[in-house]
């Protein structure tokens, strides 16, 4: 089976320094917020070529302690994407804001400008673009829309690490930019892991509180903060699988563009070209294809694995139902969903595998 992910097939030498790494920590005996995540946090804010990263816990942690930062006040909306993971719309309700879904872009599925012009009112604080997929597309343009409007710009970068435009990196576009380390992200930990980047020193600052209880010095707690600390063996593991992240990212870049020149199903739709080679990282390669279920079917019987990313937008969630939206709908989100399909695109992959893979999709009919 080619399975969407496959940490056992990574390089020996690879797990072989994770290992000690992990066993340096334990023989150091100091397990939290120490050095590994000092020198980790140097490391991804220098890769992301911003002045600052704070350790956090995870992903959505990053993101909410990115909008606790920027004093939402009661009633202060949150503008997001109906198609994205979960934790992008409950970190914006679990930092105090409402969050307000917009609608996307059918033919790359990232948030669309329009939809979310739809979705402003006096209370807009800010905008959480979510680069999809490991997608940056019209940074410049969201910078504009942000400042023309007095809101913010924070990005959701837990697909897009070194995801570039401009030269510059995902996450050093908005105030803040929020990372996750989960492992099956473009940079993975084996567990739980975060961190969120900006330029600002001030935000830095209380992002470093907020992670800790909001404890400025020990013992002292000027704001109420959470407990989302990076721990030393998972930000030292981080450290050695840096190393390999340029590599993995250009064998993620080499598979899709093998799907992209070789997929040819009339069935079978790919998402819009990157904007530039280094536009997308791949953390996911999603086609979209009407009668999916056979689709997944065929390809399953093929020995290709494949997710559905996401198969029920935000505002199908339970908790979600009432949740404010673009008041013309989120008709393009909806009609993603019941068609995307996630095929596997990671570094593990041998050429034969994408050979497989590229067959398989070429060889689906409907009869
Ligand atoms: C994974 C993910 C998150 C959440 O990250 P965790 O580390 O799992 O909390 C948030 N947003 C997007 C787009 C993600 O893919």
């Amino acid at each position: 089976m080619i399975l969407m992910n496959d940490f056992k097939a990574e390089p020996k030498d690879l797990r072989a320094l994770m290992l000690a790494a992990a066993q340096q920590v334990l023989e150091s005996g100091w397990y939290v917020l120490g050095q590994e995540v000092q020198q980790f946090e140097r490391e991804w804010a220098q890769v992301c070529g911003v002045a600052h990263a704070v350790g956090v816990g995870n992903g959505m942690d990053a993101i909410e302690i990115a909008l606790r930062t920027i004093d939402i006040e009661p009633g202060d909306e949150v503008i997001t994407t109906s198609m994205t993971a979960f934790a992008t719309v409950l970190a914006i309700y679990r930092a105090g804001a409402i969050p307000v879904l917009a609608d996307i872009v059918d033919e790359t599925a990232l948030l669309s400008l329009e939809s979310v012009e739809r979705c402003l009112t006096e209370k807009t604080k800010a905008v959480v673009l979510v680069h999809l997929y490991g997608q940056l597309r019209n940074l410049n343009l969201w910078q504009q829309f942000c400042n023309k409007h007095g809101i913010l710009l924070i990005e959701d970068c837990a697909q897009a690490h070194l995801a570039q435009s401009d030269g510059r990196f995902a996450g050093s576009f908005g105030v803040a930019g929020a990372y996750s380390f989960y492992p099956t992200k473009n940079l993975g930990a084996p567990g739980d892991a975060g961190a969120l980047i900006t330029n600002d020193a001030e935000m830095a600052a209380r992002a470093n509180r907020l992670r800790n209880y909001g404890q400025s010095v020990r013992y002292h707690h000027p704001e109420l903060g959470l407990n989302s600390r990076l721990d030393e063996i998972q930000a030292a593991i981080l450290s050695v699988r840096l190393k390999w992240l340029d590599a993995f990212t250009q064998r993620r870049q080499a598979i899709a563009k093998a799907y992209r020149h070789n997929i040819n199903n009339s069935e079978v739709i790919l998402l819009e070209e990157p904007e530039s080679e280094d536009a997308h990282v791949y953390h996911l390669f999603v086609i979209r294809c009407a009668k999916r279920a056979a689709l997944q079917q065929h390809l399953e019987k093929a020995g290709v694995q494949t997710l559905i990313h996401y198969p029920v937008p935000v505002h199908h969630q339970t908790p979600c139902l009432a949740t404010r939206r673009d008041p013309q709908g989120l008709p393009r989100s909806e009609a993603h969903a019941a068609t995307c399909l996630s095929l596997p695109c990671h570094p593990q992959m041998s050429d034969e595998d994408v050979q497989t893979v590229i067959d398989a999709v070429n060889s689906f009919q409907m009869n």
